[in-house]
């Protein structure tokens, strides 16, 4: 007697695309709040007049932390934008950062191993 098939093929849904999330927070048109990570309504006021509106790809490392991995240590933080919107990332150094130190934006990766946005750390001055 043949078994029953336990694993009988998914209805072809599809896996979600692994696509970046933009690097976009809502602008809010009735109050002017940024809100992260976007949406349709604004937190503040309620309204739906609300729009994408890209990050500035400049901001200041706020804090970071440090993931200590086998063979190498890699930094993870905050950073704020002048959008007022603090966003959380990898930093792609290999030195401790400062707090305060100015980031730019690099990539926005898919979502779903680790922070999906990445920030290059500017070199600070030098000793
Ligand atoms: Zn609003």
């Amino acid at each position: 007697m043949p078994l029953p098939d336990l694993n009988p093929p998914a209805a072809s849904a599809e896996a979600p695309e692994s696509t970046p999330p933009p690097y976009a927070c809502s602008h809010c048109h009735d109050c002017g709040y940024n809100n992260f990570p976007p949406a349709d309504v604004c937190p503040k006021c309620w309204s739906e007049s609300t729009t994408l509106q890209d990050l500035s790809r400049e901001g200041i490392l706020y804090s970071f932390s440090t993931l200590v991995g086998r063979d190498s240590s890699q930094f993870v933080g905050y950073v704020d934008l002048p959008d007022k919107i603090r966003v959380f990332g990898l930093l792609t150094t290999t030195d401790r950062p400062d707090c305060g130190t100015p980031v730019s934006f690099v990539e926005a990766r898919p979502v779903g191993n680790g922070p999906c946005f990445v920030f290059d750390v500017s070199p600070t001055q030098e000793a």
